[in-house]
């Protein structure tokens, strides 16, 4: 036929694309890019997955009937396709808006040189609207009204107009910290198949000053694979994710979280399906409402919020800096060579498998980042590269907008800064740390008490909208003169001197 089909390597579902071009059998294209691969020196395991997933992915739509093509490019995703619609002129394509920026740019061109040959269809791996709530997206247009009527519309966890069990959220339930004996049930690793060790090998030979480790690589590559995994969650981690969605144990990077993000950011697992498969286990009594309703506000709540903020806020929001830091992101993000146990235990799992969990992206990596005044732009490109589940729209909104208040409080309502008790009460690093905690000044104290309170008073402005918080500015206050300066005295010295 004439028609061809590009699929991009985070749009690996079939179930979205329209049934009518589906039926017309098109020619599938896929396209491995070199360009994308290197513009940032992505996690060794991110690329093994991206590629893997993509050609596991072409080979089974070619089980499934489709003619495939599958190009190779040193350019951009455009370039190859460029070349190709120039070499066969009778062939027309339809592509699905990409949903990272850069892309999209590269295809509004191919548009431009070849006109009605090519057709763009929207977006159809998220739930919400996005003509619909883009204007929203302004100064005070919080997670919460944007998620209740998520709710309302999908009709998820509600009966008669209402939310189930009376309330929107069961917070009150969640964030405990974790019992001493608890036993995580262990993801199973799924064993690399023959396709990704070649991709491996591929990694390791051409690409092998990129960020992370490559020793073990235990993620699903299949659509089939990643279902059982989501499976696997629903039955044996969900109903205690409420209570120890927000703790941190050493050594154990996914506790009791759901590690899909992986899978629901290139398309293998579909956002609708995840929430109703969460909500069928709450039918069952396999869950409490407040795990499920926790797991569903992440996805149909956060991600979502996240995606539209990305689309009302892109380009500008690229280069917000509102407290204006111009630090460089210390050597310890690279090498995990600190003696600070928090931070060591987050980026050693971040290199071993391109991941952890929330609380340590918000708490402590951008945490400390941010009260060591780090350009969050540079924060940024790390989030970027150094996560399997990392795409622009997804990581630049969670880091600029939440995590360091870059855009100056559009996303989040305040900077999420905290001292290091806030860490001590959710995790068993503090014990085992070269740190005391209950310190608040001195060489022995932990860097983040004192770098809290000199982050607080610093940027008082940005604590006063939020009488919570505001809270901690009139703590501050009230210490005594001696303890202010050596607080300044500690903090400035402490930044001065990271490297
Ligand atoms: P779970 O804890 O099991 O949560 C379930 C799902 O909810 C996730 O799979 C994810 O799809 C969704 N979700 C939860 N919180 C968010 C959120 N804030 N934004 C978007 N989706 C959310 N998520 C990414 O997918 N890619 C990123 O690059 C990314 N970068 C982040 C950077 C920072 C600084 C912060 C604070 C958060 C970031 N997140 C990112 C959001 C969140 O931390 C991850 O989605 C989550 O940790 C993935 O692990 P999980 O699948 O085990 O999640």
């Amino acid at each position: 036929g004439n028609r061809a089909l590009f699929i991009l390597h985070d749009q690996l579902n079939l179930a979205v694309f329209p049934r009518e071009l589906l039926d017309c059998k098109p020619i599938l294209i896929f396209v491995e890019s070199l360009a994308y691969a290197i513009a940032i020196p992505h996690h060794k395991q991110k690329l093994v997955y991206m590629l893997s997933a993509q050609r596991h992915f072409a080979i089974s739509c070619h089980q499934k009937g489709f003619s495939i093509v599958s190009l190779f490019t040193e350019g951009a995703y455009a370039d190859a396709l460029e070349e190709f619609l120039t070499r066969y002129p009778h062939i027309e394509l339809t592509y699905m808006q990409p949903s990272e920026w850069n892309t999209r740019s590269q295809m509004a061109k191919l548009a431009n040189i070849f006109g009605k040959r090519i057709k763009a269809l929207p977006n159809q791996f998220f739930i919400a609207d996005i003509e619909k709530f883009k204007p929203k997206i302004k100064k005070g247009y919080r997670l919460e009204t944007f998620y209740r009527e998520l709710r309302k519309q999908t009709g998820y966890l509600m009966q008669e107009g209402k939310p189930i069990g009376g309330n929107w959220n069961y917070d009150k339930e969640n964030r405990k910290a974790l019992p001493k004996q608890i036993i995580v049930p262990e993801i199973p690793e799924i064993k690399p198949d023959l396709i990704t060790q070649e991709v491996i090998a591929l990694v390791q030979k051409y690409l092998p000053h990129t960020f992370g480790k490559l020793d073990k690589f235990i993620y699903a590559v299949t659509r089939d694979r990643a279902l059982e995994l989501a499976q696997l969650f629903v039955e044996t981690r969900l109903s205690r994710f409420g209570a120890y969605e927000d703790a941190i144990k050493v050594g154990e990077p996914f506790l009791f979280h759901s590690v899909l993000s992986i899978y629901l950011n290139n398309g293998l697992l579909l956002p609708r399906e995840i929430c109703e498969m969460a909500i069928a286990a709450y039918e069952k009594e396999l869950a409490p409402l407040n795990s499920v309703e926790g797991f569903v506000r992440q996805i149909l709540g956060w991600r979502e919020y996240i995606r539209v903020y990305y689309e009302a806020k892109m380009p500008d929001v690229r280069e917000s800096n509102y407290f204006g830091f111009d630090n460089n992101l210390p050597q310890l993000y690279w090498d995990a060579n600190t003696d600070l146990l928090c931070l060591k235990d987050a980026i050693t799992q971040v290199l071993n498998y391109g991941y952890s969990h929330h609380i340590q992206r918000l708490m402590v990596l951008s945490n400390f980042s941010n009260l060591v005044n780090t350009d969050p732009r540079h924060l940024n490109h790390w989030f970027w590269l150094a996560y399997v589940d990392a795409y622009e729209w997804v990581e630049l909104p969670n880091v600029l907008g939440m995590s360091t208040f870059a855009d100056g409080g559009i996303l989040a309502s305040k900077p999420y800064v905290s001292a290091g008790n806030y860490i001590n009460k959710m995790s068993n690093c503090c014990a085992q740390c070269k740190y005391n905690v209950k310190e608040k000044t001195g060489e022995t104290a932990c860097p983040f008490n004192y770098l809290y309170w000199h982050f607080v008073d610093k940027h008082r402005e940005s604590f006063t909208d939020n009488g919570r918080v505001s809270l901690m500015v009139n703590a501050y206050d009230k210490k005594t003169e001696n303890e202010k300066q050596e607080i300044h005295l500690f903090a400035t010295k402490f930044i001065n001197e990271i490297k």
